[in-house]
């Protein structure tokens, strides 16, 4: 048996081709485009690349926006403050801070920032006040990851009700909003992470199967009960030849590739997996290309709420 190929690429051009007509719609009843703030603190080469993808795939789907950068000598005080002029806008119905901050604004200063967005603009749903809705299962906007895997379980019809979810990974981002998510649609919920003993036991028990934790290929075969779908999360950019070979067979293209480029991206789920389970994300292509769609998603959704509130409120 070989898995059925989860295609998150596939099913965000989809999702885009449904969201774009919607986001013309808005502009041309609102006289302008739903607006989106992104806010990127110093030089991290990966939070670049993240942050602009995520403006090519906004302004192409018609959303104003705007890419508010800071250098990284930049203070918690400033990006605050960057905050509270992106809250007051009234163009910007979304707001996202790119993390990581640097390291130097302190432990805490992330959630602060985080909380600091309003929550009616708070479409990565990081902040406290979103995150307490999700728990009340009165959710405004919810962290992207989640959310997107959520639609590609629904859209490609997987059964969740009465299921049994394990999701691995317990991080504030991903792990605890999925295992929320899937809570509330009357699945029955396990969370492990690094101090689950026999993850292994843990994990056979699971129909839908959710990997967050960022190791390449910690998910083997024998983890997986034949049939469940499998979510693969991580992104792990594997560099020694000694893992790529422990990942794929000599000869297979991915060895070619990582011969040619030197490196190579993988999941959490080894690819031996496929021979057992009955569904699959793969690692590029899988929920990557669905976390921005849900940002743009996300982000139509706030200016819509924006508008019908202001709408309601006496002038
Ligand atoms: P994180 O904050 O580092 O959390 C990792 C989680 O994995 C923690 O809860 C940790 O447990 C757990 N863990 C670590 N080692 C483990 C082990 N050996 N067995 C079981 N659990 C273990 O990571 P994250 O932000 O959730 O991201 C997880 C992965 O998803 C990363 O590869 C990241 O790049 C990727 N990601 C992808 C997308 C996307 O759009 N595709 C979005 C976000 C993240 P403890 O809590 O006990 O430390």
């Amino acid at each position: 048996m070989s898995a059925r190929v989860l295609d998150g690429q596939a099913l965000a051009r989809r999702m885009q081709d449904e969201l774009r007509p919607q986001v013309a719609a808005f502009t041309a009843q609102h006289g302008r485009p739903p607006g989106l703030g992104i806010v990127l603190v110093g030089n991290d080469p990966a939070s670049q690349v993240y942050v602009s993808h995520k403006v090519k795939a906004g302004t192409e789907a018609g959303f104003r926006v705007n890419l508010e950068r800071l250098p990284d000598t930049a203070t918690l005080d400033d990006t605050l403050a960057l905050v509270e002029r992106l809250n007051a806008s009234t163009v910007h119905d979304g707001i996202l801070v790119q993390s990581p901050l640097p390291r130097a604004m302190g432990a805490g200063a992330q959630q602060r920032v985080f909380d600091t967005i309003s929550s009616e603009k708070d479409v990565d749903g990081f902040g406290a006040e979103s995150v307490g809705l999700l728990v009340q299962n009165r959710p405004k906007l919810v962290a992207c990851t989640p959310a997107g895997i959520v639609e590609m379980l629904e859209r490609e019809g997987i059964p969740i009700r009465g299921r049994h979810a394990v999701v691995v990974g317990r991080s504030d981002i991903v792990g605890k909003p999925m295992a929320l998510l899937l809570l509330h649609r009357d699945a029955t919920v396990t969370i492990a992470h690094s101090r689950t003993p026999d993850l292994a036991a843990v994990c056979r028990h699971a129909d839908i199967l959710v990997v967050a934790v960022g190791k390449a290929g910690l998910i083997r075969r024998d983890y997986v009960k034949p049939g469940a779908a499998v979510i693969d999360v991580g992104m792990n950019r594997v560099t020694d030849a000694a893992t790529a070979a422990d990942l794929y067979p000599e000869g297979h293209p991915r060895i070619a590739l990582f011969s040619s480029k030197g490196s190579l991206l993988v999941g959490d789920v080894h690819p031996e997996v496929a021979a057992v389970a009955g569904a699959l994300t793969p690692v590029p292509g899988g929920v990557g290309p669905l976390t921005i769609t849900m940002l743009m998603m996300n982000t139509l959704r706030a200016a819509r709420e924006r508008v019908a509130a202001a709408q309601l409120t006496p002038q």
